[in-house]
């Protein structure tokens, strides 16, 4: 089932004023839920196991990834990610209360302690790192565009975009990397999500849309016959966890139940069942311990 345009951005825009939150399907867990281990008092992992819940920021728009499904609850391999911590920290997916995040908002909401993790395609960046900590990465993108079927602006690399405009996300990476590629700042139309760039595509407002490759693969496979993907990345994008800035041991934790993940192939299990039912599975990139 598809919503409206209208409704899905009112319902973005409602959950992110309000916070709402969504809790998970009663669907079975992808890993199994764990008896938590004796984690040191006073510890997140700790708290957050003695609380039994965990809330998780993610991305509710963004097929492959976090995409909320008619009963609000995200699916995608961002959702997997965060199931596959909570259960570690003994909590089931029922439990996970799911707020939606944009690109703007990540490192507020956890810097307010809104949201215990987020988990939405977020790059790891020295800048983000002055305020938040990462675990991971746990994938790594590329920044691409994404351009009407047939590509009848026959825009083959980001250095075609040259007098064109273009739509991305106000605080992503995507906004910032595409500056240099434009002929005016007034040629980069920013919005609040990825979706809400779709429209002015069709219509032909913009030329191309920006961000990570996986995200417009995910567009693209959402919108068939609509819109393909140039493939030609041309940054890197490192997918971080982010959480609250110097909880160490936290960040060791996640670091740990990802390289787990992907040492004992849950990691390629979660993405087939996911991203892998559009994308090829790559090699997890390591994890970054810095
Ligand atoms: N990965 C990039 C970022 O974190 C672009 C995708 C997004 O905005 O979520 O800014």
């Amino acid at each position: 089932m598809r919503l409206s345009k209208g409704i899905v951005t009112a319902a973005a825009a409602a959950a992110m004023v309000l916070g709402l939150t969504a809790c998970t399907d009663s669907s079975a867990p992808a890993v199994d839920v764990e008896t938590p281990a004796d984690f040191a008092e006073g510890s997140t992992m700790a708290k957050l196991a003695d609380a039994g819940e965990i809330t998780i920021g993610t991305k509710f728009d963004q097929p492959l990834f976090g995409l909320a499904d008619p009963d609000g609850v995200p699916q995608g391999f961002d959702a997997e990610m965060g199931k596959l911590i909570a259960a570690k920290l003994g909590i089931q997916p029922e439990k996970i209360n799911w707020v939606e995040t944009v690109s703007a908002n990540r490192e507020p909401f956890i810097q307010n302690g809104q949201v215990d993790l987020v988990i939405a395609t977020y790059t790891i960046n020295d800048a983000r790192k002055e305020v938040v900590s990462f675990a991971g990465p746990y994938y790594q993108a590329g920044q691409d565009l994404l351009v009407l079927e047939g590509n009848p602006e026959g825009i083959s690399s980001v250095d075609d975009l040259m007098g064109k405009k273009v739509c991305t996300v106000s605080g992503s990476t995507s906004e910032k990397n595409i500056a240099p590629y434009v002929a005016a700042a007034t040629d980069v139309i920013a919005t609040d999500t990825y979706s809400n760039c779709l429209e002015p595509l069709r219509s032909g407002a913009v030329a191309a849309v920006t961000t990570d490759n996986v995200i417009l693969a995910g567009l693209a496979d959402q919108n068939e016959g609509e819109f393909e993907v140039v493939n030609e990345p041309f940054t890197e994008e490192p997918y971080g966890i982010g959480l609250a800035l110097d909880d160490t041991d936290f960040r060791e934790f996640v670091n740990d139940t990802l390289q787990d993940a992907e040492d004992d192939g849950t990691w390629d299990e979660l993405w087939e069942k996911t991203a892998g039912k559009v994308l090829p599975t790559p090699t997890p990139p390591s994890i970054d311990r810095y």
